[in-house]
């Protein structure tokens, strides 16, 4: 890949070219994060999915706290900030380490405040804001969810009718959000709230940092299929947060939550392809296991995945070279989101025939994580692979549907008619 400064002597390619050679820098970047994981994981350490569930979390919070400890919790971050200033081709071979290496980069609910909230605090913040949240963010003493989704408002997002109002120094804050995930763990919550009804939708939406434990909130957990608690409705009653903990300017934030939703995506592009091979390769293991890998049929569906993944090793480093390169993320992205999430239900769903009826019974330790993949070392049980299908199932809802990406897909890249559209 080539990102800033490039080879002298290197070929010219286009923002979405491919180029799967990484520049000197990011070798010895790369040897740097080897170093590291040889002194702090130990000798034959197998992935944190062989760890049982109690043990696993504990080694998550420990390694959260070492790599902060580090400087790799924010590569990527000014370090007036707490960051080491690098580059995203940094953060690129850190998140590749790390997931060959079979460790997590945090703990699951770091994606909302570490990832996407940090990220726009130093793009849209204020300098106050910015020390105030960054480093709590980087401790780990606040933990964030995303306020966005409505019961009438997913999708459409803009139709979104949570009001925030002023008063004195306040916001004064009510309505209701839903499918937060794990809103019941978090202390902060960034809102997406209505604060000029009258101007056309997108221009009346401001962009709320709101504290979660306050009587005007109340979170209520829901079960999902897998019988998890995970996600939660979260209602606004007179719910408070001061007057300056707006982000961009009051009635901008929907340009705000777009840069945020930017931040959504990213390195996932170099991680999922080493996930999924992973997985793939446990898979093939299962089918072997089961007497399954000689079925010409099963077979014809493994050979299926692995072109799969690596189409997908291949798109992961179209994306990653113009991601890299500073290019805008294009419509590549929903191909990429699109092609993981149906892939990921039709591997699943492989390992559920392959198991046949011992599927239907849960054994073995089951996965930490709520999105992707089982992590690295996963026993190959049917606690591990039956939970991961039933989570397969949303990844063609969150981060924008399948059928929104392919609208996105249809009029962006292949020019086809607008649907209609709301006026703004
Ligand atoms: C695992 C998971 C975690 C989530 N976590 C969060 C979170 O932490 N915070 C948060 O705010 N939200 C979260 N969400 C919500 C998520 O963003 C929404 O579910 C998603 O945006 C879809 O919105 P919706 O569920 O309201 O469905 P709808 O938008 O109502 O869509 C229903 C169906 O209609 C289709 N559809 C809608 N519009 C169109 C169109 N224009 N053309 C064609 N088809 C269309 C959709 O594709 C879908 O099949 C999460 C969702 C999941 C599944």
């Amino acid at each position: 890949m080539q990102p800033e400064g490039r080879r002298s002597g290197a070929r010219e390619r286009g923002a979405t070219g491919v180029d799967i050679d990484y520049p000197p820098q990011a070798q010895a970047f790369r040897a740097e994060v080897a170093a590291f994981l040889d002194e702090h994981l130990p000798e034959g350490w197998p992935g944190i999915g062989a760890l049982d569930e109690d043990a696993a979390w504990a080694f998550a919070r420990a390694w959260r706290a070492t790599l902060a400890q580090h400087g790799y919790l924010a590569l990527t971050w000014p370090v007036e900030y707490g960051g080491r200033g690098l580059t995203k081709l940094h953060q690129v071979v850190l998140m590749e380490e790390l997931a060959r290496a079979g460790v997590p980069y945090g703990l699951p609910q770091d994606t909302f405040g570490l990832k996407m909230l940090a990220n726009t605090l130093l793009r849209w913040g204020t300098e106050e804001q910015k020390r105030r949240f960054l480093p709590r963010i980087l401790s780990g003493e606040d933990v964030w969810c995303q306020g966005y989704s409505e019961p009438d408002a997913g999708s459409d997002l803009v139709s979104l009718r949570t009001r925030a109002v002023r008063d004195g120094d306040s916001w004064v804050i009510n309505g209701q959000k839903i499918w937060t995930s794990g809103a019941q763990h978090c202390d902060w919550i960034f809102v997406l709230a209505r604060t000029a009804p009258q101007a056309p939708p997108h221009r009346g939406i401001s962009f709320l940092l709101v504290p979660l434990r306050q009587p005007g909130i109340e979170v209520r957990p829901f079960r999902m299929l897998t019988g998890r608690d995970h996600f939660n409705e979260v209602f606004f009653t007179d719910a408070r947060t001061d007057a300056d903990l707006v982000v961009g300017e009051v009635n901008d934030g929907w340009q705000v939550a777009n840069t945020l939703l930017g931040y959504e995506r990213g390195e996932e592009a170099a991680t999922n392809p080493i996930l999924f091979r992973a997985e793939l390769d446990r898979l093939v293991d299962l089918a072997r296991h089961y007497s399954r890998d000689t079925d010409p049929v099963i077979r014809q569906r493994i050979a299926w995945c692995w072109s799969k993944v690596e189409i997908m090793r291949y798109l992961g480093y179209r994306i990653l070279t113009g991601w890299l390169n500073g290019a805008a993320p294009g419509p590549e992205t929903s191909i990429a989101k699109l092609f993981w999430s149906e892939y990921h239900q039709q591997v699943t769903a492989l390992a559920m025939d392959i198991m046949g009826m011992d599927g239907q019974v849960l054994s073995g330790r089951q996965p930490l994580r709520t999105y992707r993949t089982d992590d690295p070392g996963a026993a190959n049980t049917s606690g591990s692979w039956t939970i991961t299908y039933l989570t397969a199932l949303s990844g063609t809802i969150y981060a924008g549907t399948s059928e929104i990406q392919r609208n996105i897909l249809a009029e962006r890249v292949l020019g086809l008619p607008r649907e209609p559209r709301r006026a703004q």
